[in-house]
């Protein structure tokens, strides 16, 4: 079908194809024969790239009328990214109807600036939620004419906490308006959405409901969590032309990925909330024209970058909520093209691997991490394929060249070509030389967890001891390692009991209930780059041989005593004394007692 046989008019028509749009994508020939025909509520399933600005943007600027300059539409998106970029598209396809104002507001810009935009006539307000809310809270805006609503990303909406803000939003729009809602996924809270404030919508769903594009293929490596970091260097040198955004789940995780790659002398840079505005728009901007290979980001910081020819997204590690990793790998294989979405995984995170597959109903390939010698092997011919394809400035060059093949007349071919790929290539081959193969043998680690947790011991009120390698050496308090059995865990309702912090290590009580969960929680994290060992309390002695056992657990305790004494001398010389004197009435009464005997 062609635009004009699903009935587009001829000026939108006129402006369409000098954007270039030869054919309707399949999103434009599921939505325009039903929004350009009749005026019906709409639910749209489909991903960003798909297409969908136009799906709805062409019907609401042929339907507004004219005659008369109230606002008769508005667009809600979740980012000011995409709230501009929607702005720029329908003035683009509005370009022949001059009467057809857009204007865009959005928080983070002056409100003067919008004020005085907003006043000069706005056919179409596209908005996010927070700075629309306030415009009309102070009556810049009058949704009283609204014959069109349209939410777009509604999922990311709701993700972003912005239900009462849609609540008072639409509450100032007519009851009798027609609303459109446009999303990836449809959580329980968009469905719930729709229900409140649609009216026998139509539903028309792009590719699969939940699913991810159909052109990225899913992929996750197996690695020790100690070894995340490694393993993102592999994929990134495996895959020399990669252009990616790297999704991690803090902000501080984020600078610290970022920080590390460019270290290591990668074209990298982060993108996260706690950079200012102008920060993150050159971040961005610097990405969009490629002069940043990867991009390091969070959620959030990552929404309304419109990038549509990622080669790869980066899972360093998977979002809390899972749904989200619809919107991280729709990312990649737009417009047609393909792309990969990688997650790099520890062992319990497997499960998380297996509820995304049945989100977005397909599976994940588990793809072994690539040896040092893959990566060599790689970067090797990518290196010989770019002298293949550069392009030889002869005239230029030719001076030099001459003198330097008499000087290398004593070369013959082979060593050459070696002489000049090594110039590049050795550094690969020193950093890879003995490197380690980063994939987790699962049986053998499954091993290792389960004899861990056959140690665990209850004691009488239903409370396990666990050893930490962490100490005050580490900087670790109780309410620190509290924090971190918390994260670590998925179960954020553990009983902790007495907590004892150690010079090196601490013992903190916990429901026994989940200590096995702990532990195998913990196995293969670290924590500041230390890997961390968690076990059951009495591991070690029930591992030694009879003899040792209780002395090992002995020696423990007086290590315990000896550590807690020094740490209160420390901190009281008072307490110093007053111990001081204690001990030594105990041994005169001790003398006493042998001396009566
Ligand atoms: P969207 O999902 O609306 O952000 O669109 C993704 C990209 O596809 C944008 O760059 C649009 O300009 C482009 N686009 C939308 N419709 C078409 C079409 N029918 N033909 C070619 N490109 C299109």
């Amino acid at each position: 079908m062609t635009f004009s046989e699903l009935g587009v008019g001829a000026e939108v028509l006129q402006a369409i194809t000098d954007l270039g749009f030869e054919r309707p994508m399949p999103v434009q020939e599921a939505v325009l024969p039903i929004l350009l025909n009749s005026e019906t509520d709409l639910i749209a399933l489909a991903q960003t790239g798909t297409g969908k600005t136009a799906a709805f943007g062409i019907p609401t600027i042929q339907n507004l009328d004219y005659s008369n300059k109230n606002t008769e539409a508005v667009v809600l998106s979740p980012t000011r990214e995409l709230c501009v970029q929607i702005a720029n598209d329908l003035s683009n396809y509005a370009k022949y109807i001059p009467e057809c104002t857009v204007v865009p507001v959005y928080g983070g810009a002056s409100v003067e600036l919008q004020r005085k935009a907003l006043k000069k006539g706005a056919k179409i307000i596209v908005a996010t939620p927070g700075r629309i809310n306030d415009l009309l809270r102070r009556k810049y805006i009058d949704l009283s004419h609204v014959r069109w609503a349209v939410l777009d990303e509604a999922d990311e909406m709701l993700d972003m906490g912005f239900k009462d803000d849609l609540d008072f939003i639409l509450s100032q729009t007519p009851e009798d308006k027609h609303t459109m809602l446009f999303s990836a996924t449809m959580p329980d809270e968009v469905a719930r959405i729709a229900a409140n404030y649609m009216h026998n919508p139509q539903e028309v769903t792009i590719g699969i409901r939940n699913s991810g594009s159909a052109n990225v293929r899913h992929c996750y490596y197996l690695v020790q969590a100690k070894d995340r970091y490694l393993a993102l260097k592999r994929i990134a040198d495996y895959y020399p032309s990669i252009y990616a955004i790297i999704f991690c789940r803090t902000r501080s995780e984020t600078q610290e990925v970022a920080s590390a790659l460019i270290r290591d002398g990668y074209n990298a840079d982060a993108l996260h909330g706690d950079l200012s505005q102008a920060q993150r728009d050159h971040v961005m901007e610097r990405f969009r024209c490629r002069n940043l290979q990867m991009l390091v980001a969070t959620d959030v910081a990552a929404r309304g970058l419109d990038v549509s020819d990622l080669t790869h997204v980066i899972n360093y590690n998977l979002p809390d909520e899972i749904e989200q990793y619809t919107h991280r790998s729709g990312r990649t294989g737009r417009a047609d093209k393909t792309g990969i979405s990688i997650a790099i995984i520890n062992l319990r995170e497997r499960h998380k691997i297996k509820a995304i597959e049945k989100i977005i109903n397909k599976k994940f390939e588990q793809v072994s991490v690539p040896t040092g010698m893959d990566v060599c092997e790689k970067q090797f011919y990518n290196m010989i394929a770019k002298v293949e394809k550069v392009e030889v400035n002869y005239d230029e060059i030719n001076k030099f060249v001459g003198e330097v093949v008499k000087r290398l007349e004593w070369m013959d071919k082979k060593e050459l070509i070696s002489r000049f790929v090594s110039v590049e290539f050795n550094r690969f081959l020193e950093y890879y030389r003995n490197s380690p193969d980063l994939n987790v043998a699962e049986r053998e680690e499954k091993a290792k967890i389960e004899k861990k947790k056959s140690k665990v011991k209850h004691n009488d009120v239903g409370m396990a001891r666990l050893f930490f390698n962490l100490g005050y050496e580490d900087k670790i308090l109780p309410q620190r390692l509290i924090g971190l059995i918390n994260d670590t865990c998925d179960n954020k309702d553990i009983k902790i009991g007495k907590i004892d912090i150690l010079e090196r290590f601490s013992y903190v009580d916990v429901d026994g209930m989940y200590a096995n969960e702990i532990i195998e929680a913990f196995h293969g994290e670290t924590y500041k780059r230390k890997p961390l060992i968690v076990e059951a309390a009495n591991a070690k002695k029930a591992g030694n041989d009879k003899k040792g056992r209780g002395k090992r657990n002995r020696q423990d305790d007086k290590a315990f005593a000896k550590e807690a004494r020094n740490r209160r001398d420390a901190a009281s010389p008072k307490k110093k004394a007053k111990g001081e004197n204690f001990a030594e009435k105990r041994s005169k009464k001790k003398r006493r007692r042998e001396q009566n005997k």
